[in-house]
């Protein structure tokens, strides 16, 4: 994809941090300890590029999502919107801004309310905020968005069971676009659906994205889902980025020990390169988020760990062993002892 990542940051998020409190007891409920469910994250998000963040169940990817779109409120840190500073909004400027930044959820299942038609689904944002389509323009404007993700604009009346898994996605699509917004939110908009399925939805964010100029956070828990439809990936572990940089940097240059134990497990279609590819089985499971592990949070189960791992917590830059030769090893990777791996060779040309 083309490298929109030079260009100015719709979304810059400094420092973000969600802590929910651990607390035990039924009637006298006490705080017996903190889930840091999102531990420092930065990042920049271009406008008109897409940002993948991957990681396992657990990481914290959902909690960035919902803070973004203001679903929850960060316990530190900031998420600048075009500059400003939108964790410290309210009242109408906080609306105005809700309105730009828009969700996709995962499960289009359970997402969708079974009882609503399509048309009042998509049309539902137009209740919070009139002055986008007004009432009687409203059935074509839900027309148009109907037509718009591939979907016959007779269905308006229909319910979410009348569809399929992909069809309900899309409809979810077609609202988080109603209210015209220029950055998506994606949480795994295509984990709950079959594979021949996943790139229908992926072929039709692109193409929405070209036509309405919209930027994409877009979240997996898989590095193959996102790889071809990011520009840039992050790779996030218990609650932090720990590797960000641009796509062929992070799959064919990976340096963080976590990223290329990540990499060794996705499938690769060519039985040659399958057959070459080094596979990483990591020890243990991971910590609690409510038990971070001292210094580097990874070091528990990375089979480079050495002693200064347990005291100094790596920080998202560009390594400074690596950062003097510039190439694609020179991206932020939050280890130590970043180096460059190539766990999947690349493909041999098919005759
Ligand atoms: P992911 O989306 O990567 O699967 P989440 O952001 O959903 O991860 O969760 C990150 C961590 O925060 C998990 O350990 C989860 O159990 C915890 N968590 C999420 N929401 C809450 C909450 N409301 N209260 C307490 N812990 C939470």
């Amino acid at each position: 994809m083309a490298d929109r990542s030079s260009a100015e940051p719709i979304l810059e998020v400094t420092g973000l941090v969600k802590h929910y409190p651990l607390a035990t007891g039924i009637l006298f409920k006490k705080q017996v300890g903190t889930v840091r469910a999102v531990d420092g994250v930065d990042f920049a998000l271009a406008r008109g590029e897409t940002l993948g963040i991957v990681g396992e169940s657990g990481c914290g990817k959902s909690t960035v999502a919902r803070m973004l779109v203001n679903l929850e409120r960060p316990t530190a840190g900031t998420i600048r919107y075009k500059g400003e500073d939108i964790t410290r909004l309210s009242g109408r400027a906080l609306k105005a801004v809700r309105r730009n930044i828009q969700m996709v959820f995962q499960d289009p299942y359970t997402s969708l309310n079974p009882r609503m038609t399509v048309g009042d689904i998509i049309g539902e944002p137009y209740d919070i905020h009139p002055e986008v389509a007004p009432k009687g323009d409203r059935r074509r404007r839900v027309q148009d968005l109907l037509d718009v993700v591939g979907l016959n604009p007779e269905y308006i009346n229909r319910y979410p069971h009348q569809f399929s898994g992909g069809q309900r996605q899309r409809i979810g699509i077609a609202r988080g676009l109603a209210l015209r917004p220029e950055v998506i939110v994606a949480d795994e908009p295509v984990s709950a659906l079959d594979v021949s399925v996943q790139a229908q939805v992926i072929n039709l964010m692109e193409r929405l994205q070209d036509e309405f100029a919209l930027s994409y956070l877009f979240i997996a828990h898989d590095l193959s889902i996102v790889r071809h439809i990011s520009d840039r990936v992050g790779v996030m572990y218990l609650g932090r980025i720990v590797e960000i940089g641009r796509d062929a940097e992070i799959y064919d240059h990976p340096t963080h020990p976590y990223t290329q134990a990540l990499l060794s497990a996705v499938p690769v279609p060519d039985p040659g390169a399958r057959a070459r590819r080094e596979r990483i089985i990591l020890a243990g499971d991971v910590p609690s988020p409510t038990n971070i592990p001292s210094g580097c949070r990874f070091r528990t189960r990375c089979w480079k760990a050495q002693a200064r791992c347990a005291e100094e917590i790596p920080a998202l830059a560009v390594p400074p062993h690596l950062g003097h030769l510039p190439g694609p090893a020179a991206h932020p990777s939050a280890c130590l002892f970043a180096e460059e791996k190539q766990v999947v060779p690349p493909e041999t040309p098919t005759r």
